[in-house]
């Protein structure tokens, strides 16, 4: 219908439809919803207001929206073996407020990772309003090692007694020690935050450690590694659920989004699949070839190698390459990356010296380790090859042959 009756908008989603089919996707944080996701996500669902939760609507005619969203949080749960799980918060830029909101006052410390160092913009940064709220103090990597260093997280809390630590990031290619962080936040009464937006898909396929019995509270995105629809969770321990809840709405939102909550129960059953382990172990599994492919053509990767789906791959100290020249020619042979800082950058965020990359959506799409190599050698012959645009378009044929084997929708 669309297309007779608004042909551009329509046009335009073709056209990334087709952009999405014949690119790699190596940004760490995309994926694939499945259809059975998408349809639940444009239901006519949308067309209910269904504020407060469910057994408690402000508005009439809730019997089916309250079974859905119930339905949602028990996956949910069984999933990640949560207490309380909130599935309203709209993405998770606001789910970080309503937590923020939920713990701290005005003013109090919050101990997380350095964001020059992997972790997100949102956790406190100049740009985001938890900079504006709360005084962040930044943990650091160990410059040699590119590990999280505990025991300065361990002095950082005991100097400063924060009201909260976060443990969570954005471009971080090894497992957290979470029983360490919940031994810190414990001598300083701290409240153990994880947001682990990144790596959720592989603890609810049970390829990584599930933080959630160590954490007061837990947030995540849900569209990253869980390859659900773009939305957020908050998951808690059982006593903190009235703070969670007032916070989320009405403080943060209000008309939660129904049809994604659908969409996103829908999710919750296909990762409760035993496929869907086969899934994450195949992500790890992915990423490890391609790292180590990686290194082998020459690149330095930060912390040398991963234990997760991402891979932060230092361009210019390997092959002084910035960034800009690396996406230009990784656009030109349809692969796509991001930008990102390495620890200890010598150069500007904007302009910086890595690049993060990931597997969760290739994987997706059904491919394996043979694939990862061919990727790593087309990632690196592009980076090498910049400007000799005849290499660059005979590139470009490889991976449109390996697109056209694997299918995303079709
Ligand atoms: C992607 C990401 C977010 C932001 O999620 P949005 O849903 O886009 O607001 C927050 N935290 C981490 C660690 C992330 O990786």
């Amino acid at each position: 219908m669309l297309k007779n009756n608004d042909s551009i908008i329509f046009d335009l989603i073709q056209k990334e439809e087709n952009r999405q089919e014949t690119e790699i996707e190596l940004i760490a944080s995309e994926n694939y919803a499945s259809l059975d996701i998408l349809e639940a996500a444009w239901s006519i669902l949308s067309n209910k207001y269904s504020e407060w939760y469910p057994g408690k609507r402000y508005y009439a005619g809730q019997e089916n929206i309250d079974k859905i969203e119930q339905i949602a949080i028990n996956r949910a749960k069984e999933i990640f073996w949560a207490e309380y799980v909130n599935v309203q918060p709209l993405s998770w830029s606001p789910a970080n407020l309503a937590v923020y909101l939920a713990f701290l006052k005005p003013w109090d410390k919050v101990l997380g990772l350095s964001l020059d160092q992997g972790w997100h913009l949102s956790h406190g940064h100049p740009l985001n309003f938890s900079w504006l709220l709360y005084e962040i103090i930044p943990y650091t990597l160990d410059s040699k090692t590119h590990l999280i260093n505990m025991d300065e997280v361990d002095r950082l809390a005991s100097e400063n007694k924060p009201k909260m630590i976060i443990a969570g990031f954005s471009a971080y290619s090894r497992d957290l020690d979470w029983k360490r962080f919940r031994e810190i936040a414990d001598n300083v009464w701290a409240i153990l935050m994880a947001d682990i937006s990144h790596i959720a898909g592989l603890i609810a396929g049970w390829v990584l450690e599930n933080p959630i019995p160590y954490c007061d509270v837990v947030t995540t995105t849900t569209h990253k590694t869980l390859r659900w629809p773009r939305w957020a969770i908050i998951m808690s321990k059982w006593i903190y659920e009235k703070e969670i809840a007032r916070a989320v709405f009405p403080w943060v939102q209000w008309g939660p989004h129904e049809n994604l909550i659908a969409a996103k129960a829908v999710a919750f059953a296909e990762a409760l699949k035993p496929e869907f382990k086969v899934y994450a172990r195949q992500v790890i599994d992915n990423a490890r070839v391609l790292a180590s492919e990686l290194q082998n053509h020459g690149f330095k990767i930060i912390s040398g190698g991963t234990d997760n789906h991402l891979i932060l791959v230092d361009v210019f100290g390997s092959f002084g390459v910035t960034w800009k020249e690396a996406e230009l020619a990784l656009e030109k042979v349809g692969l796509s990356a991001n930008k990102n800082m390495i620890p200890y950058d010598t150069r500007k965020a904007l302009d910086p010296s890595g690049i993060r990359i990931g597997t969760p959506a290739a994987t997706t799409r059904g491919m394996k380790e043979t694939e990862m190599k061919v990727i790593a050698k087309i990632f690196t012959e592009a980076i090498k090859n910049k400007d000799n645009e005849t290499k660059l378009s005979s590139l470009k044929q490889e991976v449109l042959e390996m697109c056209g084997r694997f299918p995303i929708y079709k």
